[in-house]
């Protein structure tokens, strides 16, 4: 059977506004495309499995942050040489912003991140919430909902996952940048859930996955009619969701 490990980084403390819709959209695809998803549940204190194909962390309240941060540190060369030899990763909202250099909390604490996103993030007493739509050079229009103190500014040169023209606030509600992508790795500030919403980005995370485990993602190899019926109403959804944003 050709499965696929999906990693669920700190489900406990970071996964607020449906971000676990994430985990069940990526196994959900994968099943349909005629693969095993596998997904494992990562908390503080977890032994580390011996193999991972995609990493899918959440969001978190800054006391949630502040709870994983021992825990994080020590796995940060693990996510480090993982994110470098382009394991593909979803890093949302709190922990996008943990993939970052720092983040200086409203009340002034200071997290260190790991330094994966060239990007740094200070918090400010008036919260950005809404709904959000960006667009990205890779995946078209990317929507989903926002709601954050930290405003994040990505260093000279680092790409931004898109760009914010109308709806929303983004990195920072100044630059009109709104998440990054570094290797493989995806952070933003997107709920949602993101990826039952945003398809492409989904299938980015899927295939990517599948040829750096296998060599080739083959879904109509694997696929029977009956799937791919499903898949589509999944997508059907989505356009759905997507016209009424
Ligand atoms: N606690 C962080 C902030 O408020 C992240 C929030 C979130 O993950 N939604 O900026």
């Amino acid at each position: 059977m050709t499965t696929i490990d999906i990693m669920s980084l700190y489900p406990k403390d970071m996964n607020i506004y449906g971000d676990t819709g994430n985990v069940l959209t990526v196994a959900r695809r994968l099943a349909l495309y005629g693969y095993e998803p596998r997904v494992i549940a990562y908390n503080q204190g977890d032994p580390w499995p011996d193999h991972v194909d995609m990493i899918l962390g959440g969001g978190g309240q800054d006391t949630g942050q502040k709870k994983i941060v021992d825990d994080f540190y020590r796995r940060a060369d693990l996510l480090r040489a993982l994110a470098a030899d382009g394991v593909p990763m979803l890093m949302i909202c709190g922990l996008y912003q943990l993939f970052g250099e720092y983040f200086e909390t409203v009340d002034g604490a200071r997290l260190d991140g790991i330094g994966v996103i060239g990007a740094y993030t200070v918090g400010r007493d008036v919260r950005m919430i809404g709904n959000l739509v960006e667009h990205s050079d890779d995946f078209g229009d990317v929507i989903g909902y926002e709601n954050h103190s930290g405003q994040t500014f990505l260093r000279d040169g680092v790409r931004p996952l898109g760009r914010v023209d109308a709806d929303g606030t983004g990195n920072n509600g100044q630059d009109h940048t709104e998440g990054a992508r570094v290797h493989n790795v995806i952070g933003t500030y997107m709920h949602g859930s993101l990826l039952p919403k945003n398809p492409a980005v989904a299938d980015f995370l899927i295939r990517t996955a599948v040829e750096r485990r296998y060599g080739a993602f083959e879904p109509e190899r694997l696929q029977d009619a009956d799937s791919r019926a499903a898949l589509q109403r999944l997508d059907e959804a989505a356009e759905q969701a997507r016209r009424v944003a």
